[in-house]
C-alpha cells in the first residue's frame, strides 16, 4: 500500500509492477479520479480532502491496509513518511514499514539530537549550539563564540519553515521570541537552536542506501542550491561545484552519518558547503526524496526497488565499487503556480497537456487532460528529468523538453524554469542558494523565449474548443471581435488580441 498521492504514489507503483508486487492506492474525496488511483491494482477511499483527515490519518490507513491484506506500507515523501509514531504503529499491526527503524526517524527528526549524534560520530556540523536555546543569555553566549550572522532554527522544523536569520545584535532577542512562537505554531514545539549563518552556501546532499546486513553505500551527490524560500526548485548531479576529492570525503562522511543511527533503507544526508568548500552536516531525511530520479538516472539504480528489497530483509543488489556517475542529470520541479504573479498557486482544470519526450527525458507526474488539480495539496505536478553525456547536453535537453511542455487551463512554472536554463551563471555552473533571489529581476523581466508559438497555438485551440463545445456555436459563425466578451472566464482575451 502506498500511503501517499500524486506523482510519488505513481512512481512507487511503477516499481511494484516491475517487481510483480500488487499495489494498493488510498485516496481522499478530491482524489477519486487521480492517476495513482487508476494506476494501482486496488484503491480505497480513506477520508475527506484535507490531508489531516485522509493522508495524515495513520490509523485509518493502517486499518485499510489490514482490511485489504497489504503486507507493507510505502509512505512516499511528506505526509507520514517521517512520522516515527506511524512507523511504530505499522510494525505493531504486523505491517512492514518501508523505511528505517522508527528509532532512526526519531533521532534524525529532532535536529538538535541529530546534531549531537553527528558530533559524536565525528561528522562536521554547522557551528552552533548543541542544546536548545531558551533565553537571551544563551543567545548572547553563542553569538560571543561564533559571531553574527546567525540563523535560529526550529528543532522540529522542516520544509524550509521556522528559520530566522539575524544579522544585527539589536534584533537577537526579538528574533528568538518570534522563532519560538513560529516553531510552536508550525510544529507544536517551541524548541529552537542556533547555527552560524553560512554566507552564499551550496546545499549538497548525498543519497544513502543501507541494508540490514551492515552494507551502507552512497550513490553520490545532488546539488540542490536552486531554491526559492529555502525550497528546492532545480537539482542536478554531479554538482558543478565540488571536486573529486571533496566528493569522496563527503560520501564517506554521509556513510558514517547513516551508520551512526544504524540506518537501513533509503535516506539522504544534507550538507551545506561554504565558498571555501568546507562542508557541514545540515540534516538527514529518513525517506525517499523528491529529487531521487536524478540519482537513478546517473547511477542506473532503482531506489524504490532497493527500498523494497531492504524492507523484505534482502541485501542491497550491488556494492559501493559498482556505483558510478554516468553522465549528468537535472530535475526541474514543475508546479501549478504563477511565477509572474508572486508564485500564486493555480489549481484547476487541465484543459490541454502535451508532455515532453525523447532521448534522455523522464517525466514523473500525475496530471492528465481533463484532470482537476485539487486546492488541498502541494502545487508540484511533474518532475521533469533530463540526462546528457555532459552537463551542457543535459541543460540543452532540459531546455528542449521545457519548450515541448504545454499545459493550458492552469498556470505553471515552466517558463520560469526555461529562463533559468537560459541564464549564463546557471549555464556556467556558478550559483549558490541565493541564485533565484539574486537573479529575480532578470528571471522576471526577460521576454518569454522558446515555446511561445506553441503557447499561442494552445490559446487559439482552447478558444476553438470553448466556442465549439461549450457554446455550441458553429466555427464559421464567429469572428474574434464579436466573441471576445464571452471569454473572460478563460482569461484568454488579452492573449488572443496579442496573437
Ligand atoms: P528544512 O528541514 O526546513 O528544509 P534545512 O535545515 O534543510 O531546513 O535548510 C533548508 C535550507 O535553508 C538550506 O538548503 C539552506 O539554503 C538554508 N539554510 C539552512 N541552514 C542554514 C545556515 N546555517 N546557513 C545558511 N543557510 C542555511
Amino acid at each position: 500500500m502506498i500511503a501517499n498521492r500524486g506523482e510519488i504514489a505513481v512512481r512507487v507503483i511503477r516499481s511494484c509492477r516491475e517487481m510483480g508486487i500488487l499495489s494498493v492506492a488510498v485516496y481522499s474525496d478530491s482524489d477519486r479520479r487521480a492517476k495513482h488511483v487508476r494506476y494501482a491494482d486496488e484503491a480505497y477511499h480513506i477520508g475527506p480532502s484535507p490531508s489531516r483527515e485522509s493522508y495524515l490519518n495513520g490509523d485509518k490507513i493502517i486499518e485499510t491496509a489490514l482490511k485489504c491484506g497489504a503486507d507493507a506500507i510505502h509512505p512516499g515523501y511528506g505526509f507520514l513518511s517521517e512520522n516515527a509514531e506511524f512507523a511504530r504503529k505499522c510494525l505493531a499491526a504486523g505491517l512492514i514499514f518501508i523505511g528505517p527503524d522508527p528509532k532512526a526517524i526519531t533521532t534524525m527528526g529532532d535536529k538538535i539530537t541529530a546534531r549531537q549524534t553527528m558530533i559524536a560520530a565525528g561528522v562536521p556540523v554547522v557551528p552552533g549550539t548543541q542544546q536548545k536555546v531558551v533565553d537571551a543569555d544563551a543567545v548572547r553566549k553563542i553569538v560571543g563564540e561564533i559571531g553574527l550572522p546567525i540563523i535560529i532554527k526550529a528543532s522540529a522544523g522542516g520544509g524550509g519553515k521556522g528559520m530566522r536569520l539575524v544579522r544585527k545584535e539589536s534584533d537577537l532577542i526579538s528574533a528568538l521570541k518570534m522563532a519560538q512562537s513560529e516553531a510552536l505554531s508550525s510544529f507544536g514545539d517551541d524548541t529552537v537552536y542556533i547555527e552560524k549563518y553560512v554566507e552564499h552556501p551550496h546545499h549538497i546532499e548525498f543519497q544513502i542506501l543501507a541494508d540490514k546486513f551492515g552494507n551502507t553505500v552512497h550513490l553520490f551527490e545532488r546539488e540542490c542550491s536552486i531554491q526559492r524560500r529555502h525550497q528546492k526548485m532545480i537539482e542536478e548531479t554531479p554538482s558543478p561545484f565540488i571536486t573529486p576529492e571533496l566528493r569522496q570525503q563527503m560520501g564517506e562522511a554521509a556513510v558514517k552519518a547513516a551508520q551512526a543511527v544504524n540506518y537501513f533503507g533509503a535516506g539522504t544526508i544534507e550538507f551545506l558547503v561554504d565558498a571555501n568548500r568546507n562542508f557541514y552536516f545540515l540534516e538527514m531525511n529518513t525517506r525517499l526524496q523528491v529529487e531521487h530520479p536524478i540519482t537513478e538516472r546517473v547511477t542506473g539504480i532503482d531506489l524504490v526497488k532497493e527500498q523494497i528489497r531492504v524492507a523484505s530483509n534482502q541485501p542491497l543488489s550491488f556494492k559501493q565499487e559498482e556505483v558510478f556517475q554516468h553522465g549528468h542529470a537535472i530535475e526541474c520541479r514543475v508546479s501549478a503556480e504563477d511565477p509572474f504573479n508572486g508564485f500564486m498557486p493555480s489549481p484547476g482544470l487541465i484543459r490541454h497537456i502535451s508532455e515532453p519526450n525523447g532521448l534522455g527525458i523522464r517525466t514523473d507526474g500525475y496530471v492528465y487532460e481533463g484532470y482537476e488539480i485539487p486546492i488541498y495539496y502541494d502545487p508540484m505536478i511533474t518532475k521533469l528529468i533530463s540526462w546528457g553525456r555532459t552537463r551542457e547536453e543535459a541543460i540543452t535537453r532540459m531546455k528542449r523538453a521545457l519548450y515541448e511542455y504545454k499545459i493550458t487551463g492552469v498556470k505553471t512554472s515552466i517558463r520560469f524554469l526555461e529562463r533559468i536554463m537560459d541564464n549564463d551563471d546557471f549555464r556556467n555552473g556558478i550559483y549558490n542558494t541565493h541564485f533565484i533571489d539574486e537573479h529575480m529581476d532578470e528571471l522576471m523581466s526577460e521576454a518569454p523565449r522558446g515555446g511561445q508559438i506553441f503557447e499561442d497555438m494552445a490559446v487559439i485551440a482552447t478558444y476553438f474548443d470553448y466556442i465549439t463545445k461549450m457554446e455550441k456555436v458553429a466555427m464559421s459563425d464567429f469572428t474574434v471581435t464579436q466573441s471576445c466578451d464571452n471569454w473572460k472566464t478563460y482569461g484568454l482575451k488579452k492573449n488572443l488580441q496579442r496573437i
